[in-house]
């Protein structure tokens, strides 16, 4: 249930809707916001939920109160009317301003990451990705370079001035990796990494939840709800395409159907991955614009200044030439959808 409050409801008036609520022994929520809603996350008991909402519907200052019927609570809109909106560095997340993240598959080493960061910086990249910790499917592929690789990260995002996501895989290594890069990657195959779930929850540190290739909408909104429910406020959905009825021509089934789909039923951000949604460079630009006429808040690309010798996922990267066009067909999109692409920033 939610107690959307009046524009200008006092501080009195807010003080007695959380004692209702917390006289019958439920938890409140404070969501303050354009105007202040007042959540209660926990189940409330079926004869009670008639009788409490009407006593709240009545009490000063109140403009509405509802209940949230779905089974992911705090991610939904129901709970939470207004789109969540925050920034990384540059970026801006769930904003009129696209976010735009780009950057190697794996990082491979200082040099290959520097010029990546100031390549894509300069094209409006606001956030750097870039794998240390690579989740693959055979134990014989590059497995990424680990500390070091985050080391260069943290390093490349310093000297070229921006913000850098990576991928957490265990609940252990989220301190690790709150140190050394701003937002905290958690990848399809973690989704339903519970214990992971909870220590990123904790961590209040920005994360990024991929959707599982299995995942239905509401599972990912419910490994989401680990997050929310542990304290953690600024999560970030992202579609990389889900488990496919056809290898043929893709790696995955980009589920644009989930952007809309998402925007209305959350209130959280929601990014595309193009790249591991298809899984083939050519088609990429294609389903980025794709995403961005669907309502998606930004994009995740993979681009490696030379995609040829890229260690991992080099058939779906794309040059700095092919992110340029891409960046550029997409604009028109975001212009059409009344939203804009970041402005490049070269480095004062
Ligand atoms: C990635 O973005 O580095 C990645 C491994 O993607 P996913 O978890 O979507 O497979
Ligand atoms: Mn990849």
């Amino acid at each position: 249930m939610v107690v959307v409050m009046r524009a200008g409801a006092t501080q009195d008036e807010i003080d007695a809707v959380k004692e209702t609520i917390e006289s019958n022994s439920l938890s409140v929520l404070l969501m303050p916001g354009s105007v202040m809603a007042i959540g209660i996350p926990s189940a409330i008991p079926t004869d009670l939920r008639d009788p409490l909402q009407q006593q709240l519907e009545i009490m000063p200052g109140v403009s509405k109160v509802t209940q949230v019927s779905r089974a992911f609570k705090l991610a939904s809109r129901e709970f939470h009317p207004e789109s969540t909106v925050f920034s990384v560095g540059d970026a801006t997340f769930g904003g009129n301003e696209l976010a735009m993240i780009a950057g190697p598959c794996s990082i491979e080493g200082y040099d290959q990451l520097k010029e990546t960061a100031e390549v894509v910086k300069g094209l409006g990249a606001n956030v750097l990705r870039g794998g240390a910790f690579k989740p693959r499917t055979s134990p014989y592929a590059f497995q990424g370079l680990a500390d070091e690789g985050l080391r260069i990260m943290k390093t490349v995002g310093k000297e070229v001035g921006i913000a850098t996501i990576s991928e957490v895989m265990s609940p252990d290594m989220v301190g690790l990796l709150a140190e050394h890069v701003d937002i905290l990657q958690i990848g399809a195959r973690s989704m339903q990494n519970f214990p992971l779930l909870i220590e990123a929850g904790k961590s209040k540190h920005p994360v990024m939840l991929k959707r599982g290739p299995s995942a239905t909408i509401d599972e990912f909104l419910l490994a989401a709800e680990y997050l929310l429910t542990h304290g953690n406020e600024r999560v970030i959905l992202c579609e990389r395409g889900v488990h496919p009825l056809d290898r043929t021509y893709t790696r995955n089934t980009l589920d644009l159907s989930a952007v809309p789909v998402l925007k209305e039923v959350s209130h959280l951000p929601v990014i595309v991955d193009p790249s591991h949604g298809v899984g083939v460079a050519k088609w990429v630009p294609a389903m980025a614009c794709a995403a961005i006429a669907a309502g998606a808040d930004g994009l995740m690309v993979e681009v490696h200044p030379d995609p040829r010798k890229a260690k991992s996922d080099a058939a779906q990267t794309l040059s700095p030439e092919a992110f340029a066009a891409m960046v550029e067909a997409v604009s028109k999109f975001a212009g059409v959808s009344g939203r804009s692409l970041p402005a490049p920033r070269v480095r004062a």
